[in-house]
């Protein structure tokens, strides 16, 4: 029996069935916040730790049938209605609303009070006990090889929370991958390894100067954290996003294969994830700016290519 404690931690999603976060058939926990700001993320209710108010006009009944919960709910005067818009069902115009993100303060008051969750609170606070009782109930979907992926965000910047998940998952003899930024103290991965049964480990520049104007932070400890595992035996699944103009120069790719290759058996896989435009509507929904609108995912010719090259230099690597 492992020792661990029934720590505290910030999540925003759980979900069953997930296959593209590792081996199998797999339930994802996302734990929030992150200490990087990629430019292409596609999840950006997961980078703040803060809770986020999402909007979904699509759900909104309209401010005339709810009488205004929301707007009255708001002590900062931060909703008001939008212009009238005709109604799905045909039956006359109602009226939305519009935040003015600059005065709210997230107090989530207007979504405790919408009746249809148009708003809505993204994360909520949980426990080890809490995460592990849920995902236990999907624990007959694993045999295949699959498990559980704890991912973000960086669940590493939620350390006590993820290595106390992660112990107690092995306890019950669950494969568990850690998909991670590698942002994090190499002491924290070095504690945390002998619960990991695969890395699901970004790279995403190899350029130090690049690599902190596309996420916002330095690479130098990513790098350093991935030599780190290879040398003490992990089983790394290394993930390279491929975004158009940003990363994907032949020097980079060049040297993120030769990286990877120098890492040794330990990579078991190279994943190259072409960019898409999955996660744009997100950004509407938070109320964020998408800044890599004039960006449109690679083709396949050039994502045959790459691969080959990895292939090349003798890795085992897929387009997923
Ligand atoms: S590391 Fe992942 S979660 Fe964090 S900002 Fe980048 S894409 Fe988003
Ligand atoms: S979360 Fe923002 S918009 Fe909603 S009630 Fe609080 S201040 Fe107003
Ligand atoms: S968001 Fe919810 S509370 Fe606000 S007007 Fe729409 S239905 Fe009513």
């Amino acid at each position: 029996m492992l020792d661990y404690i029934n720590a505290p931690g910030r999540i925003y999603d759980i979900q069953g069935y997930a296959v593209h976060d590792g081996p199998g058939i797999r339930t994802t926990v996302y734990t929030k916040g992150c200490p990087l700001r990629c430019l292409w993320c596609h999840s950006p209710e997961s980078q703040r730790r803060d809770f986020e108010l999402g909007y979904l006009p699509v759900k909104c009944l309209g401010a005339d049938i709810c009488e205004d919960d929301c707007i009255k709910a708001c002590p900062e005067g931060a909703i008001s209605r939008d212009k009238p818009v005709p109604a799905p069902d045909g039956s006359g115009d109602i009226q939305k609303i519009i935040i003015d993100r600059a005065k709210c303060t997230g107090c989530m008051k207007c979504a405790e009070a919408c009746i249809c969750e148009a708003l809505y609170t993204a994360g909520w606070d949980t426990t080890v006990d809490e995460v592990y009782n849920r995902v236990m109930k999907d624990v007959s979907f694993f045999a295949d090889g699959g498990g559980i992926t704890i991912s973000g965000g960086e669940a590493m910047a939620q350390f006590d929370f993820t290595l106390n998940l992660a112990k107690r998952l092995k306890d019950s003899g669950i494969h568990i991958c850690l998909d991670t930024t590698g942002f994090a103290p190499t002491a924290h991965f070095e504690e945390i390894m002998p619960y990991i049964d695969l890395f699901l480990y970004d790279i995403k520049h190899m350029d130090p100067i690049m690599h902190k104007k596309l996420t916002g932070t330095d690479n130098e400890i990513i790098l350093k954290n991935a030599r780190f595992l290879a040398e003490h035996g992990a089983a790394l699944q290394i993930r390279f996003p491929i975004i158009p103009r940003l990363n994907d120069q032949e020097t980079n790719i060049r040297k993120t294969a030769e990286f990877c290759a120098s890492l040794g058996e330990s990579v078991k896989l190279v994943q190259l994830l072409p960019y898409h435009k999955a996660g744009r509507s997100k950004y509407d929904r938070l109320g964020w700016h998408y800044r890599l609108r004039r960006v449109e995912p690679p083709d396949e010719d050039f994502m045959q290519k790459t691969l080959e090259l990895f292939q090349g230099m003798g890795l085992n690597a897929q387009i997923h």
